[in-house]
């Protein structure tokens, strides 16, 4: 049988080709794709930014925002039936062997697979799992008042701004800056409130402040407006770049951190007596492992802590992926895929 995927065979270039169905072994679930959220380290693989670190390698099918449903599976697989609601983040698979996997951190595994990179990825009407990274996301919460294009993108800009949050130890009593109110940074604020955190939103752009307000933000500033901050424990940039988060070091309280979600290749200079001198911690947050995307869906359904979402058409990905690339979706751009 065949069916549709897009495929970018080298950088900028992305075309729509049809495939065999892949047999899938006694290990795997073969899914149909509904939906796949669009990332803007899509962006940066379909246009070879990211390719002198050495780990994108074309053909690719990228899309690691992804849900569908169970068509197929393999005789080993018992934890999904056929029907159940599945998803994939960047992380496909793992060796399950190593430290980083024995400890839940396989998105370090030196073996693992990325989907969208080693495996066919969201933008495709079929994609495979394995079976240790198949999560039943009907089993585990009740997702009636969810559609799921609004569940794709908590594969990625939900896992990655939760597992950043809870990395960071977000307590009730902190403050915390979110910079940047796009597809990150939406579910960041959320996430923080819901931790119980101060959160103030800082963007650019004026008009995201009733967003920011209706998403729960305490407080809504430009950067023009750094100085009414007050103090921070936490600074959050899911921006494209990195020179901003540095304005913040000032601001921060002894022990407050910088984490970088937004991933983009930038040098940013810093004086290292800025950070002695109040112990600061830059860092930053790679996605996730399974435990935090079963928190991430948990958490975020059952608190309705929803993705805001703008649908196109499988047809119409190269537009867009235009609009992402220029900053223009509104939050998060969402391919429907079947
Ligand atoms: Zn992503
Ligand atoms: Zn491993």
């Amino acid at each position: 049988m065949e069916y549709r995927r897009w495929v970018c065979n080298k950088p900028s270039d992305i075309t729509l080709e049809r495939s065999e169905i892949y047999e899938i072994d006694d290990n795997e679930v073969l899914i149909k794709v509904d939906y796949c959220g669009i990332c803007h380290s899509d962006i940066h693989i379909i246009d070879g930014d990211w390719n002198s670190r050495g780990f994108v390698n074309y053909p690719l099918t990228p899309g690691h925002e992804v849900i569908g449903k169970v068509v197929k599976k393999g005789k080993n697989v018992d934890k999904v039936d056929i029907n159940d609601i599945v998803g994939l983040p960047w992380v496909h698979s793992s060796c399950l062997d190593c430290e980083y996997c024995l400890s839940s951190n396989e998105q370090f595994c030196e073996n693992r697979k990325i989907t969208g990179i080693n495996t066919i990825g969201g933008y495709s009407e079929y994609c495979v799992l394995r079976r240790e990274f198949a999560i039943p996301v009907n089993k585990l919460v009740n997702i009636d008042n969810w559609k799921l294009e609004e569940i794709a993108p908590l594969y990625c800009a939900g896992l990655t701004t939760y597992t950043a949050l809870k990395k960071l130890n977000i307590k009730p009593m902190m403050r915390v800056a979110i910079l940047g109110l796009g597809g990150l940074g939406h579910m960041a604020v959320q996430y923080s409130r819901t931790f119980g955190a101060y959160t103030i939103v800082f963007s650019s752009d004026i008009s995201k402040k009733k967003l920011a307000e209706k998403l729960g933000a305490d407080q809504f500033l430009t950067y023009d407006e750094i100085e009414k901050v007050g103090k921070l424990d936490i600074v959050l940039s899911t921006l494209p770049n990195s020179e901003i988060a540095m304005k913040f070091i000032p601001y921060l309280k002894a022990y407050g951190k910088i984490s970088f979600v937004g991933a983009h290749i930038n040098e940013i200079s810093f004086q290292p007596i800025s950070l002695i001198s109040k112990n600061l911690v830059l860092t930053g947050n790679a996605v996730g492992s399974r435990i935090d995307l079963i928190e991430t869906i948990k958490l975020s359904i059952s608190n309705n802590l929803k993705p805001m979402v703008e649908t196109f058409e499988f047809h119409e990905l190269p537009r867009a992926l235009e609009i992402v690339r220029k900053g223009k979706a509104k939050l998060r751009a969402v391919l429907k895929v079947s």
